[in-house]
């Protein structure tokens, strides 16, 4: 099938030696892997752009497959979706978070944001709103600021975004529009819906310092948000150079390699305790 050849094609490139064969069962193993508690959970830090202070985190998932090794999240969320998987690998990843919720706390200020990724195919389930009240009560009261973070591209397939959104805000969650600038332009969307926060896509953030002139879509897009009145994230940071450039551009939050690639809870804690901010 052609996500076989497309699991194929992704495992291959891991030069690890493994292959699924088309007879095997990837959906199988997402489930036998969720078993074997070979998923986890990093954690990468959203800084204010201003003070550079820790306002946030952003939850990202990690298969270790005992084959393939490190499969990345892009190779087996939308295949997870495909299968119907989704909504379970979600709950497993909600119940990581939440082991993980008191440590954070810890090294966190209150009302620091938290961010997931929600993909559409979870959202579209029949357990999606089920799934969250209960995500919500596993969670330290009232400490954690939830921010859904949904891509631009799929919010455009979610017809029946409105009454779920405000659901969504209705249980105190946030909404950001990920990867912003790299969808069919949900410009009509930004009107439409109330988000909460715009993260504009690595791609833009990647451009500048390395170009004389920087992207009139990136331009664009900063003053979309000003005249929206939208909260606006950087992501994939990696330069003092970028981020001088968003701050001076009054971009609000900055999240890159820059300040900490994603961190396993251990290495979180102690990056963020021995952090000497700048
Ligand atoms: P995303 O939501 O846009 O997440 C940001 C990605 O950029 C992460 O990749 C992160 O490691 C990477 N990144 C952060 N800072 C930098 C930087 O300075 N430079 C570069 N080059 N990269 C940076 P990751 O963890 O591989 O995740 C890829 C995508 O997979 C995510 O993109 C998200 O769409 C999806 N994903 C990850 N975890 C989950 C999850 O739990 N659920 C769902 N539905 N999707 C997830
Ligand atoms: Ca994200
Ligand atoms: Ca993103
Ligand atoms: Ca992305």
């Amino acid at each position: 099938s052609v996500l076989l050849g497309l699991c194929v094609g992704i495992l291959t490139t891991l030069a690890s030696g493994y292959v699924l064969s088309t007879r095997s069962q990837p959906g199988r193993e997402i489930l036998s892997g969720i078993k074997r508690n070979q998923f986890s959970v990093v954690w990468q830090p959203v800084v204010e752009s201003s003070g550079l202070r820790v306002t946030g985190v952003e939850a990202l998932l990690r298969w270790q497959h005992p084959q393939a090794g490190a499969i990345p999240p892009d190779a087996f969320i939308g295949y997870a979706e495909a299968q119907d998987l989704i909504a379970p690998l979600t709950q497993h990843l909600f119940k990581l978070i939440a082991a993980d919720a008191a440590t954070l706390k810890s090294v966190l200020p209150p009302g620091a944001k938290m961010g997931v990724n929600i993909a559409p195919g979870h959202m579209h389930s029949p357990t999606f709103k089920d799934d969250v009240t209960r995500f919500v009560a596993s969670l330290p009261p009232g400490y954690f600021q939830l921010v859904f973070e949904i891509t631009e591209r799929d919010m455009l397939q979610e017809k029946e975004a409105v009454s779920l959104f405000s659901w969504i805000h209705e249980q105190g969650i946030e909404i950001a529009i990920d990867d912003f600038g790299t969808g069919h332009s949900a410009l009509i969307y930004l009107e439409r819906f109330t988000l909460d926060f715009l993260k504009i896509d690595r791609g833009f953030i990647n451009a500048i310092g390395t170009e004389t002139v920087t992207s009139p879509v990136l331009d664009a897009v900063l003053t979309l948000a000003s005249k929206l009145n939208m909260t606006t994230v950087a992501e994939g940071v990696e330069t003092p150079e970028q981020a001088k450039w968003l701050r001076a551009r009054g971009v609000n939050y900055l999240q890159g390699f820059l300040f900490s690639r994603p961190l396993p809870l251990r290495d979180f804690v102690l990056w963020q305790r021995n952090r000497i901010p700048p």
